[in-house]
């Protein structure tokens, strides 16, 4: 099968050219100017749009199980939700529970995954507990094409990895030679801080951020860095929020040679005010780390243009507000964390990131796909647009105005928290490995499709 994508503005993450992309089977073949297609090749004219390579989402939970409840998407839902955005690869967090081995956690993520998802995806391990036992399931993941493995300072109760395991962990790592992501949240103080709210009598959605404040992320951000450094361990710092939190991490030196800094569409977009909603409303937007105060959103957007922040993801993860968040009315702690944004990642950083002027189409490309690729090992066979790479394209129309709402929107949950928010484009056609699987607003791809892609670790 051939498809010759024509007359289109081939933008990575270093060009911007004139070009067409002959793609044969599953891999691009050509790229360049007047290519001819084979007799029976299938073609796209993408006059006056972009294509980009293929979006890569490193941080979303599709399969998210909690104490009470489970997330909403599916793979079959998640995926076609990623597609119809631009996004063609997903990376989902496979984590056990304490008491349970990364092994048997993974073949529950394999069996959520395996032949129902659209797009192609991989996963990260969360280590919840370290010992010789998990270190030698956890060589058995990573050979198995898992290499980056996941730590929580945050969650006391259920995920957050002790200071002397993290150690160990970070030695560990270092050694196997694979990525360590910090979610930089120090779980004791949040801990202190909840119960002090909740005693008070400060149980709605608003309080959540004060029990979660910049000085906590920026000091588990200090803590997660020093322990990497120390072991010699490549750090990825998970979706950074604030200003406090970036300080903590610029001065704590690597950036871009053994540390990477993630932020989320959300933060970029999105204040504190909105958890402040009435009427429960605010519940919509209760993630940790909380939504922060407005300033913060110019210093993220320079960071993000700058280079001091490498990726920009989503941290995707769907539960419905008329049931499932709904179990927090009485009390903060009891409200599921978490926002369904991956659909519209890469329409709102088009329409208020590029078009707003405050990054430019390359760097966009670079953060949304080649240096989430680059990262966790995918890099070029996906995130970028050259012969042999994987034909994961976005054919992107860049005037194709739409608004967001849970009322068309693909993921499988009640609501979206850009309700009625505007876009400036979208894409027109988002090819998986050769095969068009969104035109125009509708999934015609085949289900069940995407795989699972190995990542080898790095060193
Ligand atoms: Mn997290
Ligand atoms: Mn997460």
């Amino acid at each position: 099968m051939s498809l010759l994508i024509r007359n289109g503005e081939v933008v990575t993450d270093t060009e911007r050219i004139r070009a067409d992309v002959l793609c044969e089977g599953e891999r691009i073949a050509r790229v360049g100017p007047g290519l001819s297609a084979p007799a029976n090749a299938e073609i796209i004219n993408a006059e006056g749009k972009y294509v980009f390579p293929g979006f890569v989402d490193p941080h979303v939970h599709v399969y998210l199980p909690l104490k009470t409840t489970c997330s909403k998407d599916t793979y079959e839902t998640a995926s076609v939700a990623a597609l119809a955005g631009g996004t063609t690869c997903i990376i989902d967090f496979c984590s056990p529970e304490r008491d349970e081995l990364p092994l048997d956690a993974l073949a529950k993520w394999e069996e959520q995954s395996r032949g129902r998802s659209a797009c192609d995806y991989s996963f990260h391990m969360a280590v919840t507990r370290f010992d010789p036992e998990v270190a030698e399931q956890l060589r058995e993941v990573i050979r198995r094409g898992i290499s980056s493995l996941k730590i929580y300072l945050a969650y006391k109760d259920s995920v957050a990895l002790a200071v002397n395991q993290i150690e160990q962990l970070m030695a560990f790592a270092a050694r196997e030679g694979v990525l360590v992501l910090g979610h930089c949240e120090d779980a004791d103080e949040v801990d202190r801080l909840q119960k002090e709210l909740v005693a008070a009598g400060k149980t709605g959605p608003e309080w959540h951020y004060h029990s979660r404040p910049p000085a906590i992320e920026a000091m588990g951000t200090r803590r997660f860095l020093e322990i990497a450094r120390d072991k010699g361990a490549r750090a990825y710092v998970v979706h950074l929020s604030c200003e406090e939190a970036l300080k903590e991490a610029v001065a704590r030196g690597g950036l871009g040679e053994r540390v990477w800094i993630e932020t989320l569409i959300s933060f970029l977009l999105l204040d504190k005010t909105y958890a402040e909603k009435a009427d429960f409303e605010g519940a919509k937007y209760i993630v940790s780390p909380p939504l922060r105060e407005r300033r913060n959103q110019e210093v993220l957007w320079k960071a993000l243009a700058d280079g001091t922040i490498s990726t920009l993801a989503t941290d995707h993860a769907p539960f419905d507000f008329g049931t499932q968040k709904q179990s927090g009315r009485k009390d903060f702690r009891f409200i599921p964390n978490g926002m369904p944004t991956l659909e519209d990642r890469i329409n709102l950083l088009c329409t208020y990131g590029v078009k707003a002027g405050k990054l430019g189409l390359n760097r966009m490309v670079e953060v949304a796909s080649s240096n989430p690729a680059r990262l966790f090992g995918l890099y070029p066979r996906k995130g970028a647009i050259r012969a042999g790479s994987d034909a994961d394209l976005v054919v992107y129309d860049p005037a194709c105005p739409g608004t967001i709402s849970a009322k068309t929107h693909h993921m499988n949950v009640d609501y979206n928290p850009f309700e009625g928010w505007k876009i400036a484009g979208r894409p027109s056609v988002v090819t998986v490995r050769g095969e068009v699987a969104f035109r125009d607003g509708l999934f015609v791809g085949t289900p069940g499709r995407g795989a699972f892609v190995p990542r080898p670790a790095g060193r």
